[in-house]
This record gives C-alpha cells, structure tokens and sequence, in this order.
C-alpha cells in the first residue's frame, strides 16, 4: 500500500507566527524539527494501518525543511524546489491515500493560525474551484483526486480540520493538534500527545480508505482568484486565456485540472508583486 505526504509547515503544534516558518529567522530551527516529528507520527501510523511504502514531499516555502536524518528510515523524502505540482510533486495513480500534515486554514478565515492559501494575503485574498472557496487543502485535494487518490487524513489547527471536514466529507480522519485563538495564537498540545493522536488517526485513516471518494469537480473546471491589488490582476492577465471577471478578480476555465492547477502556479508567480 503506497502512501503520499504532503507536509506544510503553518499547521504544525507549536507553532503560531511566521518567525518559526521563515528559514531566516533563528526560531526556525526548532520549527523544523517539529514539522519532522508530527510527519513521523503519521508514517508509524500509516506503517501500523498497512502502509508498505510511503514519500514525504516538503511542501513548505522552498522544500528543505525536513530533517532527513531525524526522519523515519522507512519513507522516501522529496525536498526542495521548484517541482512539477509543487506540493503534490510525485503524486500519480499509484498511490493508495494522501495525507496533509501540518495543513493551514485557506486565506481570509478568523481563528486560523497563519491563514493563506498559496502567496501570503497581500497577493491572494480568496481562491474558488467552481464557485466552492477553497485553499491549499482544496487545490491539492483536487489533484489528488484528478489521479483517482482521496485524501485520508488531515492535520493542523481546529478551523483547518473544520474546513477539510466541510469539503473532503464529515468522515475525513482529522487532527487538531492546536486550538488557534487568532492568527498568531494558539493552545497547543504537547507534542507528546499530538505524536499519539496523529499515529492513531494515520492507522484509522489506511483502515477506512475504501469509503473515501477522491476529491473532483465537474468539468470544466473555473478557477477564480480575488487578488489583493489591481497591479497584481494585471500582470495575471499577461497568461493567455485569463478574463478580468471584477476589480483585483481573474478566472480561468480548463477542462483538466492538472494543465489548471500549473496555470494557478504560474498565476501565483506573475501576481507576485507589490506596485
Ligand atoms: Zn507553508
């Protein structure tokens, strides 16, 4: 049974302010190591439920934040950037489930410790698959869903549990590892706990992953993005076959959602500015 990690960084027990996501800041450091324990707790977690083989891809900033050698000897680590499909490189129709570690809420949510989706709120403020808002939990869960695989477990704050629940199916195994008060506050766990609660929902998870339907939209498929600024709409118009729909808001329509999700990347990349 083949196993698919995507592990972000924001979601993480502990931690609750850019400083300890940022590689430039001294308290990064100890960001790391506990994003590399909580992805450990699911691959034992995923080993107990039958899991025979599992990749960990570093889906956070640039892609080396894993500690390989404090990782589990039994999972394949993909770090560092940039990548096809970013972070879900590597996922295909062989895989068996997808998990999410340390998953954020998507931008504009309240009690959601550092809630953005992709860029941070002052390029993209609100992201939509055909009308259904949706964040990195979403986009991801899509693509995961174009190659026939569900996602099976989600871990991060409450609200980012609440929101997978919400789209992925009440049944989603989740857990919530803080209680965000704000977007730089929360009530953690202790990691100790955090560890156990999350090797169990990961076993569970592979035990229930027949019931899961993979996450897809009808095609075809409407991407719009509520941008933060007017000059960042205009560079997104620069990509063929993108419509200016209101003030700061773009689409683009595609029937596959993989030549989309690409398009939503390189769409990322042309709003990444600050006129
Ligand atoms: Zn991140």
């Amino acid at each position: 049974m083949k196993i698919y990690i995507s592990a972000d960084m924001e979601g993480v027990g502990g931690i609750v302010h850019s400083d300890q996501t940022d590689s430039s800041h001294p308290e990064y450091q100890r960001g790391r190591k506990l994003m590399t324990a909580e992805v450990n707790a699911a691959v034992e977690g995923a080993l107990q439920g039958g899991a025979t083989e599992l990749l960990v891809n570093d889906s956070h900033g640039g892609m080396r934040n894993i500690l390989i050698e404090e990782l589990h000897p039994d999972a394949i680590l993909l770090s560092g950037a940039t990548k096809q499909f970013s972070m879900m490189a590597g996922i295909d129709r062989t895989y068996d489930a997808v998990f999410f570690t340390g998953y954020h809420a998507r931008a504009a949510t309240s009690f959601a410790n550092l809630d953005h989706t992709w860029n941070g709120p002052t390029i993209l403020q609100n992201a939509w698959l055909n009308n259904v808002e949706v964040g990195e939990t979403g986009l991801n869960a899509a693509l995961a869903g174009y190659f026939g695989v569900a996602v099976a477990l989600v871990t991060g704050d409450q609200t980012t549990c609440a929101q997978a629940k919400e789209l992925l199916g009440a049944d989603l195994e989740t857990v919530a590892v803080k209680e965000a008060l704000g977007r730089a506050a929360a009530k953690n766990l202790h990691p100790t706990k955090a560890h156990a609660l999350i090797r169990d929902a990961a076993a569970r998870a592979l035990a229930s992953r027949k019931k899961r339907a993979p996450f897809t939209f009808k095609s075809p498929i409407t991407l719009r993005l509520a941008l933060a600024r007017s000059s960042q709409a205009d560079r997104c118009l620069l990509m063929p076959n993108v419509k200016l729909v209101a003030p700061r808001v773009v689409e683009f329509t595609h029937e596959d959602y993989a030549v989309l999700y690409n398009a939503f990347r390189a769409l990322m990349v042309l709003a990444d500015v600050h006129v």
